[in-house]
């Protein structure tokens, strides 16, 4: 059976995967397509617009070396027809005749007669130069009368009689005209038609000033034509035919222009004053300073080349000039880049179509076996048994499905040991001794095995989910909840990891003492208890019974000491009786006596003596068991010196040395009873000592071994004397056990070991012998005090 879960979210995850790789292969794959086109594009359209522009800049220049020619040809072609018109025979003759009496004497021509044929040359020429609206011819004498006058009206031309001829002396063409040499034309300014005193608004004009001189080289008069202006430009612009837009722009602000179209505007008299509203190239064309180039600007949100060209209009005083703007906007010059971008365009789209067919079908090709594995992978999860991955291709997907099946393998095997040994410790924690019962952080019962169900009384089908407080009498289980909650809150360790003695509730209500460990157990992110229950009644009942026997005990070791006490105390008196009646007997029956029986009295006296002794012994033993002690800190080594110094006679004679290896540390003890232990062991290590060199050393060690296999802090007392057998090494304390005779090692009552021992363990301690006979002896010691002792 499968046991691999894999959680929805991962499935969930292995879904977009499949998808997101599709979308994102594609969107790689146009993205990339896109830059492509985008790239070569931009780059083939820069090229293609530098070249175009290039070349339509030189087209443009190309168009204003032809145009700016025909324009100078125009003025010339004026010049040159007025020049002509004023070598004509009527000039010379007027001159002739009129000084002459109006008859010219060359050939008898009468003033009327040259005057009429001028006017037929006036006329004649109005009629092939449809803008000159008057000609005339003005005589220099008589304040500049007009001596021969055309007028154009309409279509008409009119010969003004002699008395509509006026004087024109005071005119500006007239004094620039009379400065002029042979051959020379004036062309004036710009100005709006005069006739008779009246200004005719519609008529802009320019007049053209030819000199006329009498055969003997005198100047007689000017030839004045008047042409129309706008006529004389339209004429002009009519005839040429560049690609953009023209503008021409005089000196004095008039302008016109002919667009791309053809179509000519109308001429815009004094078009830069004060209030008008000239177009942007004209504006740019009057403050244009640098000519025959072509430049780029940008007027009124359009770019535009433009080729400015400034002609000067010789023989017109030297200010009459005219500016002509050849002006194609970018768009225009650009429509060719355009196409091609246009077609750049196209070929980019069909890329990136191209680009998004082909990446959606290798998408399909690469998101359909990760599909499959997915499908596979969650019908798996689902309960299938059997897993079918595509793991015989040849390439990565193939690599995956291996890796996939390993790892399911591998996962399998990992989840039966699971399994296994998840029942295993099931069966281990059924069969415990103890309680063994798991709540949540709430204190809800999770598990509860067999013993629980023995101590508790409770089935566990029972008591799961049940709050572990039905387990706890009333009290304790209010306590236990506060513990919980204060855990869930600050996370102290309140009931965690320690021993603690509480009471059970059985299911029939009764209680019972039971030790409690609680540990803290964590899976994953969840939190545990875990409470191992011990019921300890039996071991409760047992301590009570101990308890009981130690109070027992020391009743009657109190008893003991009290009758040592009373004994020893009553009996000093019949034994002092005793000696003192002995003594009288001496005294006083000494006769009746004799020898024999003196000694017997003296016996007596050493026996009393002796029990005397014996007495103080033991009344001073039964005292280190009723009187109190006085605790205070004591520095060992300091009474042990102490102890040295008062011996120090005794032990010369005996020679024997004591020595102390520190350090010796400060205890709590009572002064005078540790100083007569430390006394008792040394007078003992001298006086058992049968060494010629008699040496007893004094020391202090931590962690040494105890008779009931312990470690201890403990002082030794150590000599070089006669050692002491092990079946004595318990013993020895008791009271009055001496192990040596009186002759050989002195006198002594056998009492010194055992006030040792009773002071010893009035302290906490303990004493112990380590020694063997003929190697000497070592007396350890411990006290409560010297446990936690420090040098
Ligand atoms: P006393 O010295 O009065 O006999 P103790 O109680 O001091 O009484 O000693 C009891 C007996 O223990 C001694 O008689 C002696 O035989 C033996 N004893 C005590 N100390 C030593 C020792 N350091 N080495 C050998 N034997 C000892």
């Amino acid at each position: 059976m499968a046991v691999l879960s894999i959680a929805p979210a991962t499935l969930l995850r292995f879904g977009n995967l499949s998808f997101s790789i599709r979308g994102k292969f594609v969107a790689l794959a146009v993205g990339i397509a896109l830059f492509a086109s985008l790239a070569i594009g931009g780059v083939g359209y820069m090229r293609v617009v530098d070249i175009s522009l290039d070349r339509e800049v030189a087209t443009l220049e190309g168009q204003a070396r032809l145009v700016v020619p025909q324009i100078k040809a125009a003025y010339d072609l004026l010049r040159s027809d007025a020049l002509i018109v004023s070598q004509t025979p009527p000039f010379k003759g007027l001159a002739r005749s009129m000084p002459n009496g109006d008859v010219d004497p060359r050939d008898g021509s009468t003033t009327e007669d040259w005057r009429r044929r001028l006017a037929t040359i006036f006329t004649s020429v109005m009629a092939y130069h449809p803008e000159f609206v008057q000609m005339r011819y003005i005589g220099i004498a008589d304040g500049g009368r007009e001596l021969v006058r055309v007028d154009r009206r309409g279509e008409q031309t009119y010969v003004t009689p002699l008395q509509g001829l006026q004087r024109k002396g005071e005119e500006s063409y007239f004094t620039e005209g009379v400065r002029l040499n042979v051959n020379e034309v004036y062309f004036s300014p710009i100005t709006l038609n005069r006739d008779y005193g009246r200004i005719d608004h519609n008529l802009p004009v320019v007049r053209i000033v030819v000199p006329a001189f009498a055969p003997n080289g005198q100047l007689f008069g000017l030839l004045v034509i008047n042409a129309h202006y706008e006529k004389f430009l339209r004429g002009i612009l009519n005839e040429i035919h560049p690609d953009g837009d023209t503008y021409l722009l005089n000196d004095t602000g008039d302008y016109i222009s002919k667009s791309s179209d053809g179509k000519v505007s109308a001429l815009q008299f004094r078009g830069l004053a004060e209030g008008a509203s000239p177009p942007a190239t004209i504006r740019t064309l009057h403050t244009a300073t640098t000519f025959d180039t072509t430049v780029f600007h940008k007027l009124d949100n359009e770019k535009v080349a433009i080729h400015v060209t400034k002609i000067a209009l010789t023989g017109s005083g030297g200010a009459r000039f005219l500016k002509i703007a050849l002006v194609v906007p970018e768009v225009k010059l650009l429509a060719e880049a355009w196409d091609t971008r246009q077609s750049f365009a196209m070929a980019g789209a069909l890329l990136v179509v191209f680009a998004l067919l082909l990446a959606l079908v290798s998408a399909r090709a690469i998101s359909q076996p990760l599909r499959q594995i997915v499908d596979e992978i969650r019908a798996f999860g689902g309960g299938r048994t059997t897993l079918n991955l595509p793991s015989n291709r040849a390439d990565e997907i193939g690599e995956l499905s291996v890796a996939f099946e390993n790892m399911i393998q591998r996962l399998e095997v990992s989840n039966k040991a699971k399994r296994e040994a998840f029942e295993r410790l099931e069966a281990m924690r059924d069969e415990a001794v103890d309680a063994l019962i798991t709540t949540d952080i709430n204190g809800t019962v999770l598990q509860f095995n067999k013993s629980a169900e023995k101590l508790f009384g409770h089935a566990t089908a029972d008591i799961l989910e049940k709050n572990v407080s039905v387990l706890i009498p009333e009290s304790h289980g209010r306590q236990h909840n506060g513990y919980l909650a204060k855990y869930r809150e600050t996370g102290e360790r309140d009931v965690r990891d320690e021993v603690r003695i509480v009471d059970g509730l059985r299911r029939d209500g009764s209680t019972f003492p039971a030790e409690l460990r609680v540990s803290d157990i964590r899976v994953g992110s969840e939190r545990f208890f875990n409470g191992i229950v011990r019921d300890i009644s039996a071991r409760i009942e047992m301590e009570k019974k101990i308890d009981g026997y130690v109070g027992e005990l020391e009743r009657s070791n109190r008893d003991l000491d009290d009758f040592a006490y009373i004994a020893s105390h009553d009996l000093k008196e019949p034994l002092r009786g005793i000696s003192n009646h002995v003594r009288f007997l001496q005294e006083d029956y000494e006769d009746l006596l004799g020898e024999g029986g003196k000694k017997r009295a003296d016996r007596i006296r050493q026996l009393c003596q002796k029990a005397d002794k014996l007495t103080t012994d033991l009344l001073e033993w039964s005292r280190l068991g009723r009187t109190a002690y006085q605790f205070e800190e004591i520095d060992t080594k300091e009474i042990v010196q102490t102890i040295i110094e008062s011996l120090s006679e005794f032990l010369q004679e005996k020679k024997a040395t004591v020595q102390i290896v520190e350090p010796l540390p400060t205890v709590k003890g009572d002064r005078a009873r540790l100083s007569s232990v430390f006394q008792n062991l040394i007078v003992n290590g001298v006086k058992y000592n049968d060494s010629a060199d008699k040496r007893i050393e004094i020391g202090f060690l931590t962690g040494q071994p105890a008779p009931d296999g312990g470690q201890a802090d403990v002082f030794y007392v150590r000599d070089n004397g006669i050692g002491i057998a092990a079946e004595f090494h318990d013993t020895v304390f008791t009271i009055f056990k001496r192990l040596n005779s009186e002759k050989t090692f002195g006198a002594g009552t056998g009492a010194g070991l055992s006030f040792v021992k009773k002071i010893v363990e009035r302290h906490g301690g303990r004493i112990w012998i380590v020694s063997k006979p003929g190697e000497g002896t070592t007396f350890y010691f411990s006290l409560k005090g010297s446990e936690n002792a420090h040098s």
